[in-house]
């Protein structure tokens, strides 16, 4: 089958043909490849054609597709049961590796997806705080759960549809939306007198495309939460162990109440999770009143991959520089070819994390994200998807370096843009 037939098939049972609104190219254009197989830094799709990948599973995939350590430790975990339903060992281990690494994250419970994490994160801090009000940021992405879907970023804010509908307003009257970097915002709401129990963000906001949030307004919003007594949350689902080793720390030192993980953490595998100080995670059910479960919490396969994973980040102390400087080189290239054909681009990265704006002034919240040329973008990303680079379909999400590629690679890219921007240049 062609990657037309392969889709066309997919769209006659799928909605939109995908699990996943963004995978649909909806604003680039055009229609996805369908994906044969990974390997190393690369996709290929149905027709046999390659693509060097800077999506990599948005995100997960640290060490690329199919990395051999991972691999192996599925299957030999996969031969021992695929599902238990009751504790296992795998699950100590690897929430020992990251209770140990993460002083604010003194217990952790492991769910299967971000969505899950973040949901369960915001009513465990509801819990402990025993106020309901909870403040989030225009064009942070925290999963798909219905408090959380208010002018959130990623797939929505692609679609245009940053609040979904289907969310009754009963259930996001307690969801206050503060602006990114902006500490006044966030004070006005807590000034107000809403009754603020958590705050949820995205010390590295990556849904928006990637825009880091500034070291004094963190420092404030900490300073708020301990003020008002209000549990911060910090969502490092993508950034966690993306970013480097302590995700958003390293860049900021803020230590928030609760942290949330995922991608990175299952190695590929569906694993996610949400932990932080011992006092408010033990509100938690069985040993406190706050509910929370999942059949396949704490998979055994899933945890193998991610032990195989965060174990493997661990071995492996310049893991971060390598990669920063791989993301580095990659949109300063970009860059370059941009200004010499004359077109506006913002660049930015944050360890492994890359993310690039067609627009002539700084990015700091969701308002100048907004700006960006969408037209631009599409035509950027067609033209690189021609030359074989896959960027993420959306100019609303962040790129990803693999320990696996190279600068040879990483030039290969900068080569491709030179090509991409001159050809829109010329029209
Ligand atoms: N939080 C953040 C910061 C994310 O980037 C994502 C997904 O991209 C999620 C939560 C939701 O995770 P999942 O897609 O695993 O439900």
């Amino acid at each position: 089958m062609t990657n037309k037939e392969a889709f066309k098939e997919a769209k006659s049972y799928i909605p939109g043909g995908v699990n996943s609104p963004v995978r649909a190219f909806g604003s680039v254009g055009g229609e996805p490849f369908m994906v044969s197989y990974g390997k190393g830094a690369y996709l290929v799709d149905v027709e046999g054609n390659r693509y060097l990948d800077f999506i990599q599973s948005w995100g997960p995939l640290i060490f690329g597709h199919c990395d051999k350590d991972i691999e192996n430790a599925v299957i030999e975990t996969a031969k021992r049961g695929l599902s238990f339903g009751a504790p296992c060992e795998l699950e100590t281990k690897l929430a020992k590796l990251i209770c140990d690494e993460f002083e604010n994250v003194e217990k952790i419970r492991f769910v299967s997806s971000g969505t899950e994490a973040t949901m369960s994160a915001i009513r465990v801090a509801r819990g402990y705080s025993k106020k309901d009000g909870l403040i989030k940021f225009e064009g942070c992405y925290h999963g798909h759960s219905d408090a959380l879907l208010v002018k959130a970023g990623s797939g929505a804010t692609t679609y245009g549809n940053a609040s979904s509908s289907g969310v009754p307003e009963d259930v996001v009257k307690n969801t206050y939306l503060a602006k990114y970097n902006d500490l006044a915002s966030v004070e006005a709401i807590f000034k107000s007198g809403a009754q603020i129990g958590a705050v949820i963000i995205e010390p590295i906001a990556g849904n928006m495309g990637l825009v880091p949030a500034c070291n004094e307004f963190l420092k404030g919003l900490r300073a708020l939460c301990d003020e008002y007594k209000a549990v911060l949350i910090f969502d490092e689902v993508m950034s966690g162990f993306r970013a480097s080793k302590h995700g958003s720390f390293e860049f900021n030192k803020i230590k928030a109440d609760m942290v949330t993980f995922g991608k990175v953490i299952g190695g590929g595998m569906s694993a996610a999770a949400f932990g932080g100080k011992a006092e408010i995670m033990d509100c938690l059910s069985p040993d406190g009143a706050v509910y929370q479960a999942g059949t396949l919490s704490g998979n055994p396969v899933a945890m193998a991959a991610g032990i195989a994973s965060i174990s493997k980040i661990y071995k492996d102390e310049k893991l971060y520089d390598r990669l920063g400087l791989l993301a580095k080189m990659l949109v300063e290239g970009f860059k370059e070819a941009a200004d010499k054909n004359g077109i506006d681009l913002q660049i930015c990265t944050r360890g492994s994390m890359f993310g690039f704006f067609f627009t002539k002034d700084e990015v700091k919240n969701y308002d100048d994200a907004l700006k960006s040329d969408t037209k631009m973008y599409a035509k950027f990303h067609r033209a690189m998807l021609n030359r074989g680079v896959y960027l993420a379909p959306s100019q609303f999400e962040t790129g990803f370096i693999c320990s696996v590629m190279s600068e040879d690679e990483i030039k290969f890219a900068v080569d491709m843009a030179n090509e991409a921007f001159k050809e829109i240049k010329n029209g």
